[in-house]
């Protein structure tokens, strides 16, 4: 496809919505008022609007490669603070994916470059749970499984920064959710972890990975 047909693409579809909702690009010009915040993988195949059927407006995005959340990353911590205190969402949502290019470079440590380091926090999401990636388990086993770790420390990762111990403090009402997205079949899967205010973490964290120890490491 020639790099023009994007903006023929791009001219249909604001066609489209303006036959669906005429004051519908007017509308969101003036304000947004997402509820939900998506922090999910960069990933092509993962476009979050399009997976949980929200429009333009109704969903604030952050993605990068393998969906972590780093305390010192800037570009994150201010995505997740604008939506946090300006735009007053009350749902976080860490979305990560099975078939992740991401999880497997790091499980493997395949090498790619400068990425090494970023995927470096994905290693260490595998080395701090040793005990969940036994002798015998297969690379694919162990990425799938990996995934489903990588989205549960990132979750604990969003619930310890001070903007939502902040939110959380002065009662404001916001969730932090962990799910995993399957490439191969297009659902999303609740991994049983939400965080709804301070001091619950620890107990949510614990019972979430007990659950994914006392699953086998199968292909879901
Ligand atoms: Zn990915």
């Amino acid at each position: 496809m020639p790099i023009t047909d994007l903006f023929t693409n791009n001219r249909q579809w604001a066609e489209r919505m303006n036959q669906r909702d005429p004051g519908f690009f007017n509308r969101l010009a003036r304000q947004q008022a997402p509820r939900y915040l998506w922090i999910g993988c960069s990933d092509s195949r993962v476009p979050a609007n399009e997976i949980v059927g929200l429009l333009p407006g109704e969903l604030f995005v952050h993605r990068n490669v393998a969906n972590v959340v780093v305390h010192s990353d800037l570009n994150c911590l201010s995505v997740l603070q604008y939506a946090i205190d300006v735009l007053r969402v009350e749902h976080v949502i860490v979305c990560g994916h099975y078939g992740c290019g991401g999880i497997e470079a790091a499980w493997k440590k395949m090498g790619f470059g400068l990425i090494d380091n970023w995927l470096r926090h994905v290693q260490d999401v595998a080395e701090r749970h040793t005990e969940l990636f036994p002798r015998g388990i297969t690379d694919a086993q162990a990425t799938e499984r990996l995934a489903e770790l990588n989205v549960v420390d990132q979750v604990a990762n969003v619930c310890r920064t001070t903007i939502v111990m902040d939110a959380w403090r002065r009662g404001q009402s916001l969730s932090i959710h962990g799910w995993i997205y399957g490439l191969h079949d297009g659902l999303l899967r609740d991994l049983g972890l939400s965080v709804t205010r301070d001091g619950t973490l620890a107990g949510e964290y614990a019972h979430v990975i007990a659950a994914i120890a006392g699953t086998p490491a199968a292909k879901k």
